[in-house]
């Protein structure tokens, strides 16, 4: 064979670069849906900046060890690149990237002024102590410096970071900010804790703008939440207060699951117990030992709705074909895979995609950044009122247009932000 012929030695794509095709693969299609002019669809199909960094940390045994971390800016024609940062040991940049994109699209569907932006560090937050983590996190937006910013890229939590982070990073960018314009510069994260700066109502915003979906499709069935179960995948913000909040309206949470496996109790949980143990133990090993299954237990079992709010890539066809639902919520980002997604729509299994059904958490990202830049506090009931009307504005949207074109919600979805990005560029134009 020719040296140079790499055609079959190629590895076989990793899991992060798979995920950012398929990414890529579902904005082409809904470019095509709102026919995107080709230079537009282009830009789109790559991130606009990928900033890859690497920085030691003292460890507490007195040991240097070197970590890598990421920011990807995929875009900002609508507004200030913006999206979460991962603390994860499989962090990839292929991943962020897909996970960028992600947020260019969630942001111009839900309709708030910003762009999409995604990055965070390889590493695993619960191997960490206290001080080690907030060193890597110091260390980490040194490291970015100017690359984040109030007016440009505008970080927030996401799988394996806290409010308690975003503080750490906020006061490490303030402090390497020229002396008199430190005070302006709080808004540079979102996600804050409410002494310093956060928003009332930010914490379960993602689970509360979920659940304002899940009443909707409730509401378009001719039924209601109450008397519903539901099973939820992942115990972090965004399960643990979806379990919650549907507990209060008398949904019964039948099923849990987290990295550490599956519980099953046809009874139903007491999830505020549950998410005090989580808080306490990090997981919800160790709850109780009656109710353990197994993973495809917990898919087989017969509920009304499928809450993944872990991580990506969670339902494939194999995943698709055990579940007994009517419904798959999307509390994180792209947990269902394209042949999980085509299993779950001919079995007549409704799907409220990833970009509308989590997008609750930037939308009031998007209201702190707002009170920060005013100095204002707003009442949890203004926040309410805003995120509940901005879901149900999007939910609304969506269906119609998924009626209209004849497609899923998700083509949907992804569409009609498509549609806000072309726009922009149809007036802006490219510059020169
Ligand atoms: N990480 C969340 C998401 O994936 C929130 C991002 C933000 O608030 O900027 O939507």
């Amino acid at each position: 064979m020719d040296a140079m012929d790499t055609r079959n030695s190629a590895p076989p794509p990793d899991e992060s670069t798979h995920f950012l095709n398929i990414i890529q693969a579902q904005i082409a299609r809904a470019a095509r849906l709102v026919e995107l002019p080709e230079h537009v669809a282009s830009i789109l199909s790559q991130p606009k900046n990928e900033i890859i960094v690497n920085f030691p940390v003292q460890m507490d045994d007195g040991s240097y060890r070197l970590f890598k971390g990421y920011r990807i800016q995929h875009n900002n024609i609508v507004g200030p690149y913006k999206g979460g940062l991962r603390f994860h040991s499989d962090t990839r940049l292929d991943e962020c990237k897909a996970l960028a994109m992600i947020m260019t699209i969630k942001c111009a569907l839900i309709d708030i002024p910003f762009g999409g932006s995604k990055g965070g560090v390889k590493c695993d937050p619960r191997a960490l102590s206290e001080g080690e983590l907030m060193r890597v996190t110091r260390r980490f937006t040194h490291a970015l410096g100017s690359n984040i910013g109030p007016e440009y890229d505008i970080p927030a939590p996401d799988v394996g970071t806290n409010a308690k982070i975003m503080v750490w990073i906020m006061d490490t960018f303030m402090n390497t900010a020229g002396t008199t314009g430190r005070n302006a510069q709080t808004r540079v994260v979102t996600g804050k804790t409410l002494e310093c700066g956060g928003s009332q109502g930010r914490e379960k915003a993602t689970a509360q703008g979920l659940v304002h979906c899940l009443t909707e499709w409730a509401r378009d069935k001719g039924t209601s939440l109450e008397g519903k179960t539901a099973l939820v995948q992942g115990y972090g913000n965004v399960g643990s207060h979806t379990a919650m909040i549907l507990s209060r309206m008398g949904v019964s949470i039948v099923g849990v699951g987290d990295h550490t496996g599956y519980l099953l109790n046809p009874e139903g949980f007491n999830t505020h117990r549950l998410a005090d143990h989580v808080k306490k133990t990090g997981s919800i090993q160790g709850y109780t030992t009656n109710h353990s299954a197994t993973r495809d237990e917990f898919f087989s079992q017969k509920a009304d709705i499928f809450i993944p709010a872990a991580l990506q890539n969670q339902i494939g066809e194999r995943e698709a074909k055990l579940m007994q639902v009517q419904l798959v919520a999307e509390g994180a980002n792209s947990p269902t895979m394209p042949e999980g997604e085509a299993v779950l729509l001919s079995r007549g299994i409704d799907i409220i995609p990833d970009i509308l059904a989590n997008a609750g958490g930037v939308t009031v990202s998007y209201y702190e950044w707002v009170q920060n830049g005013r100095n204002e506090s707003w009442e949890l009931e203004e926040v309410e009122t805003r995120l509940e009307h901005a879901m149900k504005r999007a939910y609304r949207r969506v269906t119609n247009y998924a009626d209209e074109r004849s497609c899923s919600m998700r083509d949907a979805a992804y569409g009609l932000a498509l549609l806000r990005i072309k726009q922009i560029y149809e007036q802006r134009k490219i510059f020169p």
